[in-house]
């Protein structure tokens, strides 16, 4: 089988959007660690290539992709990629264990959720909008107040 480093080398459009979506979606090492290690490749094979997209461009969710590869590489938790990305969803985040929903507003087309992140305790609030598709704006309230820290 394919691994998703060979997906992404792949110049093949619909292999590198699989192995996108993949990476967005996992917090799995094993899967995931190849791919950091590898991200200079990954970028100089992926650079030119035009994934097309309809409302939302695919090529902005292969920088996603490999945003979050990045900075998992610098040390930071898998949550440092949802603020300013608008895809990830809080239910879904909650169903695959990566962050748990401690509060909501009304459900409704526009509300707000409280999430903590699974991994290092970081809140979230989180405004659900609904704008030609439905989106998240995740905004962390701030780390977890550690002894000595500023
Ligand atoms: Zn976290």
């Amino acid at each position: 089988m394919p691994t998703l480093l060979d997906d992404f080398l792949s110049r093949d459009g619909s292999r590198v959007l699989h192995a996108v979506w993949e990476t967005i979606r996992s917090r799995d090492p094993e899967q995931l660690q190849p791919l950091v290690e590898a991200l200079p490749l990954i970028r100089r094979s992926t650079a030119d290539l035009d994934l097309g997209g309809m409302i939302y461009s695919n090529n902005g969710h292969l920088a996603h992709a490999l945003t979050k590869l990045e900075k998992h590489r610098e040390g930071r938790c898998w949550c440092a990629v949802y603020p300013g990305m608008l895809t990830h969803d809080p239910r879904k985040e909650d169903t695959s264990g990566n962050v748990r929903i401690l509060s909501t507003s009304e459900p409704g087309w526009s509300m707000t959720y409280v999430c903590e992140c699974a991994v290092c305790g970081l809140v979230f609030d989180v405004e659900q909008g609904d704008h030609h598709f439905m989106w998240w704006d995740w905004k962390p309230r701030g780390p977890k107040r550690r002894r000595g820290e500023v």
